[in-house]
């Protein structure tokens, strides 16, 4: 569903991403993780086509995102860290809007259950301007899982929201890859990578450290041993913090 191919992005010349090579099926999740600087968010801006890609190659369900930039975003979702809904649209009309934009038939039905489910019935009405950060958060939930996208890119999603947010949200995550949609879910919270993710990458100053799955990690990393995501992450990013070369392996 997704192929990153040798994908580097730099800065005024100095690479916060470099060489970065990512397979994602169907259904997958995938849990990025890295310290701050990491270029998490500029690889997740990179494939929801925010930052033009210039090395490197970056595919959304066969769609190359430089040559069919429209057709491959067309096929994803894009939740940033802070959503910000379009200040005079209502609620109803921002799901009215997606499903238009995504192209969505017979959408009416899925949008109300969908308020339903993350208590959002009552602020129908209200425009995006009027939302706390919390229910910013929600609506794009709501706007994602209707726009029925082959991946959705999520940037720290839990933040903002109330304890029965975090269960719908984790709820939808799993439904959404259940369904078939991958996801990219990039967080620091590793506890919530751990519970949801297929599959972990992990980045540290631009480079891949580690990508497969947590059992992967366990065996490569920890030599087996049933470590916690935690004490995995402490592990391999300990030497790669301060630019000091990573530990021989
Ligand atoms: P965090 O966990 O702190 O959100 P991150 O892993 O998402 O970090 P990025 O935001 O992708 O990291 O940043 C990667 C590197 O690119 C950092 O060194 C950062 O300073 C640099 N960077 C990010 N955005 C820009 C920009 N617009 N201009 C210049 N450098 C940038």
């Amino acid at each position: 569903m997704l192929e990153v191919e040798h994908f580097s992005k730099a800065y005024e010349g100095t690479y916060a991403v470099r060489d970065l090579s990512l397979v994602l099926p169907a259904g997958a999740i995938l849990g990025l993780v890295g310290p701050n600087g990491a270029g998490k968010t500029t690889t997740l801006r990179s494939i929801a086509g925010i930052l033009p890609v210039k090395e490197g190659a970056i595919r959304i369900a066969g769609r190359d995102l430089a040559r069919e930039e429209s057709a491959a975003k067309k096929s994803l979702y894009w939740i940033p860290d802070d959503p910000r809904p379009f200040d005079t649209l209502t609620v109803a009309e921002h799901l009215e809007f997606t499903a238009a934009l995504y192209e969505v038939p017979n959408w009416h039905a899925e949008a109300i259950e969908l308020l339903e489910r993350f208590e959002l019935v009552e602020k129908r009405d209200a425009v995006g301007g009027e939302l706390s950060r919390g229910m910013r958060q929600k609506l794009a939930f709501c706007c994602a899982w209707l726009a029925h996208p082959k991946l959705v890119l999520m940037d720290e999603p839990l933040t903002g929201l109330d304890p029965r947010g975090i269960r719908s949200a984790k709820d939808s995550i799993k439904a959404l890859a259940a369904r078939g949609t991958a996801v990219i879910l990039s967080s620091h919270l590793l506890e919530l990578i751990e519970e949801l993710a297929s599959r972990l990458l992990i980045l540290a100053r631009g480079q891949k450290v580690f990508e497969g799955t947590l059992a992967d990690a366990r065996a490569t990393l920890s030599a087996g041993e049933a470590k916690s995501l935690e004490e995995i992450f402490m592990a391999v990013t300990e030497h790669r913090q301060d630019g000091a070369p990573p530990p021989a392996p």
